[in-house]
C-alpha cells in the first residue's frame, strides 16, 4: 500500500486515472452534441415539405449521428486525457494534506 510521504496516510487519490476518465467522458458528450446538431442542421436545410415517415427517418439519423459523434468524441477525449496524463508529473494525490507525488 502506497502512503503519503508527507503525512504517511493511506488516503490517496489516483490523480492520473481520474484525469483520463474525465477527459474521455467530456470528449464523448461533446462528440455526441456535435453529431446530433450537425445531423439536425442537415435536415433543417433540406426541403421544408416533410411527411411523417421522412421526418422520423431524419430523427433516427440524428440519433445515429449522435452515437457516431459520441464514439469519435470518446476516442478524441481519451487521446486528450492521455496527453494531460503524460504532462502530469504526479500520479497520486493525498486526500489528507493535498500533497501530490509519484
Ligand atoms: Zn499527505
Amino acid at each position: 500500500m502506497i502512503t503519503c510521504p508527507n503525512c504517511h496516510t493511506e488516503a490517496l487519490a489516483a490523480l492520473k486515472h481520474h484525469v483520463q476518465k474525465i477527459a474521455t467522458a467530456t470528449g464523448g458528450v461533446a462528440g455526441a452534441i456535435r453529431g446530433v446538431s450537425s445531423a439536425l442542421a442537415e435536415s433543417a436545410t433540406a426541403d421544408a415539405t416533410v411527411v411523417n415517415g421522412r421526418r422520423l427517418h431524419r430523427i433516427a439519423n440524428a440519433i445515429i449521428s449522435g452515437f457516431r459523434g459520441g464514439a469519435t468524441g470518446c476516442f478524441a477525449g481519451s487521446i486528450i486525457g492521455e496527453t494531460i496524463k503524460q504532462s502530469l508529473t504526479a500520479a497520486n494525490l493525498c486526500k489528507q494534506c493535498g500533497h501530490s507525488f509519484d
